[in-house]
């Protein structure tokens, strides 16, 4: 049997600009920049600060349905990484579960595996996962997709930039795992086609990104729609005071695992890239993609017109290079993560907000064109590079 996953994105690409999802984002871009001191920007690379993890379990110490047993062993994973060898314990339990932890952890199925479990195992449970950013909500999908095949669930993926007609549609085929992001969602709150008083399994992923982008009351108004009886599991690469008390109000004796909040950067490179002048600025870009170590580089700037000028500029200039923001349609976005993903583009340039979640195991360098507004989105950007083990190069562009 297949896994009768439908999602509306697939049905339509989008108009970016007239989501509902993206209105209610508040403009991060520029203004609120809070002074870094460049000295933070130069580190170099501890690879023997990487933890050398030994997992108390193997999958098949868990007690999973044999079809997700197949399925992990299709996705090539052999052993659990430190967030699933903790969390997958404590969840399959039903405690409510926090990990502290960014994206490249593993903390994907981390969540996935003990609610497709619960799924299988009682039909009368549903699950609903939040997420920052379209992105990141097709990235947690599509590991939802591969980890549930063959088990007969249905699923659906509730963001903006798509076509609502299709979300409409999937939603009357009474879906148990709606995965989306938070304005979209309370779109279909509000519409009534979607109704969360069964759903007793809740994931807000990237808790921290979603409350910087101002999601605090969709989020709230999402959490009480939900049934009061319930397991809820929470993901955030801080904790920060916000965090904290959205946290507290929401869950029930939460079982915590914390991964060392910088060791997502301790195997990045850090330096800096001096330059005078917008000119000067370009040119030391361009001599930077010359060379051969940089095979796979994301880009930071600032605005969404900015992105996309950078991107015109060095795709004129002969590099395979595109660009992602927010005012590109989701297909637009779509198409170019998968071009980067499978190095068809050598460059990707994006804002943030948009490359927040990306999952591309083998970016060598990330570069930041424009200084991040705060030094946590400095350690999101970096976090891009030095996955599984492998040493990463983060360059931020300083004036002089
Ligand atoms: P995530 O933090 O969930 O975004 O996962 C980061 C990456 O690690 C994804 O590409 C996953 O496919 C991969 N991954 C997750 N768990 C494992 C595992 N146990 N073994 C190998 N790769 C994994």
């Amino acid at each position: 049997m297949s896994y009768k996953y439908n999602s509306g994105a697939k049905r339509g690409a989008g108009l970016a600009y007239s989501s509902a999802n993206h209105r209610r984002r508040p403009a991060r871009q520029g203004g609120h920049k809070k002074y870094i001191d460049p000295a933070k920007f130069i580190k170099a690379a501890s690879m023997a600060a990487v933890e050398d993890y030994t997992p108390q379990h193997r999958f098949t110490d868990f007690s999973l349905d044999a079809r997700l047993q197949t399925n992990l062993t299709a996705k090539g994973y052999e052993v659990p990484s430190p967030i699933q060898d903790q969390i997958i314990p404590a969840a399959l339990g039903g405690k409510d579960v926090i990990g502290i932890a960014n994206t490249g952890t593993g903390k994907t199925a981390a969540f996935a595996l003990p609610i497709l479990q619960r799924l299988i195992s009682d039909r009368n449970a549903a699950a609903i996962v939040i997420a920052p950013t379209r992105e990141l909500a097709q990235q947690i999908e599509e590991e939802f997709k591969a980890l549930g095949k063959g088990t007969g669930l249905v699923g659906t993926l509730l963001i903006g930039g798509t076509n609502m007609g299709g979300q409409l549609r999937d939603l009357k085929r009474r879906p148990t795992i709606v995965i989306g992001t938070p304005g979209r969602i309370k779109d279909h709150l509000q519409r009534g086609s979607l109704k969360l008083g069964q759903f007793n399994l809740v994931v807000l992923d990237e808790v921290d990104r979603m409350l910087d982008m101002g999601f605090v009351q969709d989020v709230t108004e999402i959490m009480g729609n939900v049934n009061p009886v319930r397991q809820s599991m929470f993901f955030s690469a801080t904790i920060d005071p916000k965090v904290q008390t959205l946290i507290s109000r929401n869950s029930n004796d939460p079982f915590t695992v914390s991964l060392k909040a910088s060791s997502a950067s301790e195997n990045v490179h850090q330096n800096i890239v001096k330059y005078r002048g917008n000119i000067d600025k370009l040119d030391k870009l361009h001599d930077l993609l010359l060379s051969d170590a940089v095979s796979k580089v994301l880009v930071f700037d600032e605005t969404q017109r900015s992105v996309e000028r950078l991107g015109n500029e060095l795709a004129a200039r002969g590099f395979s290079a595109d660009a992602i923001h927010g005012g590109k349609t989701q297909g637009q976005r779509k198409r170019a993560m998968a071009r980067f993903k499978s190095s068809d583009i050598k460059v990707l340039v994006a804002t943030d907000v948009a490359a927040r979640g990306i999952d591309v195991a083998d970016i060598t360098h990330v570069v930041n064109y424009s200084i991040p507004n705060a030094y946590d989105d400095y350690i999101h950007r970096i976090g891009r590079t030095g996955r599984a083990g492998r040493v990463g190069h983060a360059l931020t562009f300083v004036s002089h």
